[in-house]
């Protein structure tokens, strides 16, 4: 039987691993190597301990409110690509970790979860375009082959397959290719691995000869982009310009990937482009708040183009309408700042002004449209259909 000392020691031992654990769970990872299906946290330490982290980042970034609007530097959330860690928490994602409620999120960030709250809570008028074009979103299919609606312009926004082989690229744009829309767009995804000609990675003794082939695909009446721009005129005499690009942040060894800390945006997008294209999401909008690329953020305020299309984040898929004012610059630097009382309450004026003040029409429309989702990817969604 053992001693009062030892049953205290062990008890004592317990609790310590359990904070250790907890610690530790924190970072998220994700399944099918896109985020957002598995990044739930499955374990949340006390508020006490939240707050009192999101203060630390907060004055690790306090120079970002001494020298408003300048980007910290950008640091990945996540253990390295195949640590113990990664594969763990990887697992663990993937089997156990639930959807978190709304009081989980407000206790493991409050600022943030209540910066988002201000933020969306504010009266959106879309604007009501002149000659208007339908255009169907989609992005992540990864080799399913949802139902489409008609419409005027159809868009991918990458991971048409889930493994990128030379037969699952070819099913994937024989599938899009009969399609009725008479204007299809696509761009790659990180899963397209035979569409990167620069892509090194090790995928089988074939893959070389399935990258040669891949050259070969035809596309048919399909635009294919590819960090470039194209000009689409529609039934209605419209002229629009397009540009996209399948780059996302770099987690593991997959195609079309940048290092997060790397600024491949800046510049990279032609001023004047009606409609951008991204494989990955920018930070703070349809990212899950953290998943998106700080970089292509400034990029977008820089651009400003009415609809921005991407997925990659399959968990933060849905619209949002931007209006590139106070109110949304104070939103986001409270989230890549890692929140923050003092930003929270930057936020709360700006809401307080755009409150008071005369609401403006929004006129640029943000579509994260990840058709899979849920964990093990089983969930579908619809296409988003907008009119711009
Ligand atoms: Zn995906
Ligand atoms: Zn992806």
């Amino acid at each position: 039987m053992p001693s009062l000392g030892g049953t205290a020691r062990l008890v004592v031992a317990r609790a310590l691993s359990t904070i250790t654990t907890n610690q530790n769970a924190i970072p998220g990872s994700f399944q099918s190597e896109c985020f957002g299906s598995a990044v739930y946290p499955s374990h949340f330490p006390p508020f006490f301990w939240c707050l009192a982290r999101e203060y630390s980042v907060y004055i690790q970034n306090f120079s970002t409110l001494v020298f408003p609007r300048r980007l910290p530097q950008a640091t990945s959330q996540f253990p390295a690509s195949g640590s113990p860690l990664s594969l763990m928490s990887g697992l663990d994602a993937l089997l156990n970790r639930p959807r978190p409620s709304a009081w989980q999120r407000f206790v493991q960030q409050p600022c943030i979860f209540l910066a988002h709250k201000l933020y969306t809570w504010r009266q959106i008028i879309p604007i009501q375009p002149i000659h208007p074009v339908s255009v169907v979103c989609i992005s992540d299919t990864h080799n399913s082959q949802p139902a489409l609606p008609d419409g005027d312009i159809l868009i991918h926004a990458g991971d048409l397959t889930q493994s990128g082989s030379l037969q699952e690229l070819q099913t994937a744009v024989t599938w899009l290719r009969a399609q009725s829309h008479p204007v299809k767009i696509v761009v790659a995804g990180n899963h397209d691995l035979l569409l990167d000609e620069s892509y090194t990675g090790h995928r089988g003794d074939n893959f070389n000869a399935g990258k040669a082939a891949g050259k070969m695909i035809n596309w048919g009446d399909i635009i294919y982009l590819e960090n470039s721009e194209t000009t689409v005129t529609c039934a209605n005499g419209r002229q629009l310009r397009v540009y996209g690009s399948p780059r996302s942040p770099r987690h593991g060894n997959w195609a079309f990937q940048y290092p997060r800390s790397k600024d491949v945006w800046t510049g990279a997008t032609p001023k004047g482009v009606d409609i951008l294209i991204t494989h990955g999401p920018p930070r703070a909008h349809l990212d899950l708040q953290r998943l998106g690329c700080d970089y292509l953020l400034r990029e977008l305020w820089r651009v400003r183009p009415k609809l921005h299309v991407f997925g990659h984040v399959h968990e933060g898929a849905g619209t949002e309408w931007l209006q590139f004012d106070g109110l949304q610059r104070a939103y986001e630097d409270t989230v890549i700042t890692g929140g923050g009382f003092w930003n929270l309450l930057w936020t709360l004026k700006a809401f307080l002004l755009t409150l008071f003040g005369t609401a403006a029409e929004a006129k640029h429309l943000l579509v994260n449209a990840a058709m899979v989702g849920g964990l093990r990817d089983d969930e579908r969604r619809r296409p988003v259909e907008v009119m711009i």
